[in-house]
């Protein structure tokens, strides 16, 4: 039986499903991007990603990927030969690195069993041996997309600051931003990077930097080569709510739109909604006697579970069956979980029901699969979102009362 009736259910960890709100947004005319709406609308979405990133300080958008967003974070501030320090967090940090090194920096690459985040306390050993600041940067994954682990970037910046290192903070973002709690300025990020197709609910097509005061500095004395990439053009234009180069338009409108669905949520519940949803998809995965990859509690990550498969039955094999049977696409392992583990997206446009039926296609999909397994697992899922909608209800009640 093959199930393509009905919408498809996108539950890999970005791209995420876009609203139909923002589909509308997008599905418009070509303005033109010299002319006085474009530039209002600029300024209007600028301002927007300011909030999102928490900051005061500039946000600029590429039309690219996250990738793209990566290496301008990396042009604009670093020199070859540069020393940093990054940690092998999974399969996203690995590709940042490689990126890293062919640019010609000089990096200590910091080994993890790809099952924690980042390691403050490390950190922070190797900067305070670094008496001759020869590190010029930190660079670390918030929300590891590989493995489902979310960093805690608060204590690096407090690792940073407790060594006395005036190295940069740079950080992606790219799959933790507008899903999860993200403090660019309180935890003095030099770099963000970002990018549209997560949990901006976008199509993929923008990429972001948002931008400290010191990182603006060192982008007038660092000397790696850039020229698409250079802030510097890009701040000129983003002054009016231009852009140096024709921008990715009708993606923009969609920005826009998704910038106002968070907002009119309220970026705290948008958070709370995910955890909420990241601990329903949990108590699935125990239930089912399976294992989430992720093994620090404080790291699980709001945005998507990675589960191990069994000894012996391949993610990928089960991922078929899910496809074909229930039309629902999961997140497959990378590189050395690839057949290992399968990911479970709960991210951007995703409620309560949206997960109960994720949960329901992953549970008979295991069936159909024959990975042994407990059933329940969509029971325990659904008590935890109904304790929290009773929870929420309560709370809105004696607010009503009060
Ligand atoms: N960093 C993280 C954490 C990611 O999840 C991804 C993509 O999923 C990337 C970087 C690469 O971004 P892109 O594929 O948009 O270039």
């Amino acid at each position: 039986m093959t199930a393509q009736t009905g919408r498809h259910f996108l539950q890999i960890p970005g791209p995420s499903p876009v609203p139909d709100r923002v589909l509308r947004a997008m599905d418009m005319p070509v303005i033109d991007h010299r002319g006085p709406e474009f530039g209002k609308m600029g300024l209007e979405i600028l301002e927007g990603c300011r909030a999102i990133f928490k900051t005061a300080s500039p946000v600029v958008i590429y039309p690219s990927s996250g990738t793209g967003a990566w290496e301008a974070a990396i042009v604009n501030t670093l020199s070859s030969g540069d020393k940093v320090l990054m940690v092998e967090t999974g399969h996203f940090a690995t590709l940042w690195c490689k990126m890293a090194e062919r640019w010609g920096l000089n990096i200590d690459f910091m080994p993890s069993d790809w099952r924690h985040g980042a390691d403050a306390a490390a950190i922070e050993a190797k900067l305070v041996e670094d008496k001759a600041h020869a590190i010029k940067a930190v660079m670390v994954v918030h929300n590891e997309t590989s493995t489902g682990v979310t960093s805690r970037i608060g204590e690096i910046r407090k690792a940073i600051d407790a060594a006395h290192h005036p190295a940069l903070l740079m950080v992606d973002t790219i799959s933790s931003l507008g899903s999860v709690d993200y403090r660019h300025d309180e935890w003095g990020v030099d770099v963000s990077v970002s990018c549209s197709q997560k949990g901006l609910m976008l199509p993929p097509g923008l990429g972001f930097n948002a931008i400290s005061d010191k990182a603006l500095a060192a982008s007038k004395t660092n000397k790696l080569p850039r020229s698409y990439f250079d802030w510097q053009e890009m701040l000129k234009s983003n002054a009016s709510g231009f852009f140096p180069y024709t921008p990715a338009t009708n993606v923009l409108f969609g920005l826009r739109e998704s910038l106002k669905m968070l907002f009119e949520e309220g970026l705290n519940e948008v958070f709370a909604r995910h955890k909420r949803l990241a601990a329903a998809t949990r108590a699935a995965v125990e239930a089912w006697g399976l294992e989430v990859l992720c093994l620090e509690p404080a790291e699980y990550s709001p945005v998507l579970t990675a589960v191990l498969m069994p000894p012996g039955h391949d993610a990928d094999r089960f991922r078929a069956i899910v496809l074909e049977k229930y039309n629902m696409s999961l997140g497959t392992g990378l590189a050395k979980f690839a057949g290992k583990v399968f990911r479970i997206g709960h991210l951007g446009e995703c409620n309560t029901l949206t997960l109960m039926a994720a949960i329901s296609g992953v549970e008979m999909g295991l069936a159909a699969a024959g990975v042994p397994h407990r059933a329940g697992g969509i029971t325990a899922a659904m008590r935890v979102l109904e304790d929290a909608s009773e929870t929420n209800a309560a709370a809105s009640l004696k607010m009503a009362a009060g």
